[in-house]
């Protein structure tokens, strides 16, 4: 089967005085329905790498694959066809629009699809339902806490059911308590048939998922799988 992620000998270096190489070498396959968590230190390379799968930015040298398509020699107009249509985000900081309701920031997930807005209004719906919040489709994000406003972003990014749903340090905005909830959102999505991959700073939480894969100086150094129905 088509990974829903595939790196090959991906390296990223950035120039200047004494040039940097963010990463070095990464080869890496994530399959469809699994749930990884990408862990290492500040300045270990993740960033460099959420932007490369995210196709925000290309590597040096190496070869990206999303779904079976080779992002890493795609021209720019066609990177934005696949941003929308196989990925998701989710931030730290959430980036949902302030003067929206919930609905309308979810529904926004599904502007590229040129579906009429009564269908989308739908389908954000029972997203916002899928996240825990089909109470709170009418609210603005000032209406909303911050774990809430986390489960409408990951209800945008799930909206448009993507190959890859890549969140950048999700709970790092959020206490102790409301973290350990979004982790469990994640994880039921992830039972429901969601691929996603997390990347994160924070050992105790990538513990709790079925993947490890660790990076240190820009190189994978560890991928472990836990046994199935571990917990930390
Ligand atoms: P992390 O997200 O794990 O903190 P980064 O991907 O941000 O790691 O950084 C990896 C390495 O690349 C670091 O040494 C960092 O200083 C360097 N780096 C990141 N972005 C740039 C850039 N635009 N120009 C030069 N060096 C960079």
């Amino acid at each position: 089967m088509t990974p829903a992620l595939e790196l090959t000998g991906v390296t990223k270096s950035y120039p200047g005085i004494t040039p940097v190489v963010a990463l070095d070498d990464v080869s890496l396959r994530v399959d469809h329905g699994e749930l990884a968590g990408i862990v290492g230190p500040s300045g270990s390379g993740k960033s460099t790498l959420l932007h490369i799968i995210g196709t925000l930015d290309r590597p040096t040298t190496g070869d990206v694959h999303i779904d079976g398509h080779l992002t890493s020699a795609m021209p720019d107009r066609r990177l934005a066809a696949i941003r929308a249509r196989r990925l998701g985000f989710v931030f730290q900081q959430f980036f949902l629009l302030d003067g929206q309701r919930a609905l309308d920031n979810v529904a926004d997930g599904l502007l590229y699809t040129g579906m009429p807005v009564a269908d989308r209004l739908e389908l954000a719906a029972t997203a916002l339902t899928r996240v825990g919040l089909g109470h709170r489709v009418t609210h603005r994000p000032n209406e909303l806490s911050g774990g809430e406003k986390q489960r409408v972003a990951i209800a945008r990014a799930i909206v448009g059911d993507p190959s890859l749903v890549l969140a950048d340090e999700p709970t790092g905005a959020l206490d102790s308590r409301t973290s350990d909830a979004i982790v469990e959102l994640l994880t039921e999505l992830h039972t429901q048939g969601s691929t996603i991959v997390i990347i994160t700073h924070d050992n105790d939480l990538a513990a709790r998922l079925p993947r490890q894969i660790r990076f240190l100086d820009g190189r994978i150094i560890e991928d472990t799988r836990n046994p199935i129905g571990a917990s930390a």
